[in-house]
């Protein structure tokens, strides 16, 4: 069985970096980027309710960790090319 993880950003460590550092690391929804302001309001937000790292899906733990998944969402590609 393959389990897939999403990856996700230790929220204390992206609200130190400067707000031009966090522009565009989020995609919206609707697929533009977020400005810098936007995404620390969001990792705020999400600190805010008690997560240590931004949940990016909807299967993740009380911290925000993905708990893993065994059929591959549709939002990931798997590569599976060697190194
Ligand atoms: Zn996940």
């Amino acid at each position: 069985m393959v389990v897939t993880y999403h990856m996700t950003i230790d929220l204390a460590w992206a609200l130190r970096r400067p707000t031009a550092y966090l522009k565009d690391i989020i995609t919206h929804e609707t697929g533009h980027s977020l400005s810098g302001w936007d995404v620390r309001r969001r990792l705020k937000e999400a600190q805010a309710r008690g997560y240590i790292v931004l949940p990016v899906c909807d299967h993740h733990d009380a911290r925000g960790y993905c708990r893993g998944h065994t059929d591959l969402p549709s939002d990931c590609r798997r590569d599976t090319t060697p190194v």
